[in-house]
């Protein structure tokens, strides 16, 4: 059974950590946790979680807006050109929903199979990257890419990118 564990940030003094704040309640693989004690006099704790309660408790969720109108850019308003390797796979925004619920699906496997690699880490919270792979459209090959996720309290990933990079 893999290690899991839950940071959890205990309050002592009037002095607290912004990163440690939004780590409070995160779940991690204990191998790929972010670096503990984070800082000097660090008071929070890393406590073990039953690895059944990450398999029926860990969720992921994203916005649509992500997908549409931000990644497939349909009025060419952001310009990012994140659209242009969809498009070369076949996919318009048309797919927007099938994308977002099979980066959903990927990430939420994935992240309880401890497959993910940890991003950066701010007062913003702890960034997780996890590969997605999906077929192309005319179903040639498989393409793959990183989709960017922030790590929420109780095993909750909300998605940040769903096209971070390849
Ligand atoms: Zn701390």
């Amino acid at each position: 059974m893999p290690s899991w564990i839950q940071w959890t940030h205990h309050s002592e003094g009037k002095t607290h950590c912004d990163e440690c704040l939004k780590l409070d309640g995160c779940w991690f693989l204990e191998s790929k946790s972010p670096t503990w004690p984070h800082h000097p006099f660090c008071h929070c704790t890393l406590d073990p979680i039953d690895y059944a309660v990450v398999l029926m408790d860990a969720t992921t969720y994203s916005e649509y807006s992500k997908f549409d109108p931000y990644l497939f850019d349909p009025d060419n308003v952001y310009k990012h050109g994140k659209n242009r390797a969809f498009e070369s796979w076949g996919y318009t925004v048309t797919d927007a929903r099938w994308l977002q619920a099979e980066i959903e699906k990927q990430a939420l496997e994935k992240y309880i199979a401890g497959d993910y690699t940890l991003g950066k880490l701010n007062e913003h919270g702890q960034r997780i990257n996890i590969r997605v792979t999906i077929p192309r459209k005319d179903g040639t090959s498989e393409v793959s890419f990183m989709a960017g996720w922030m790590v929420k309290s109780n095993g909750k990933l909300k998605l940040n990118t769903p096209y971070g990079g390849k």
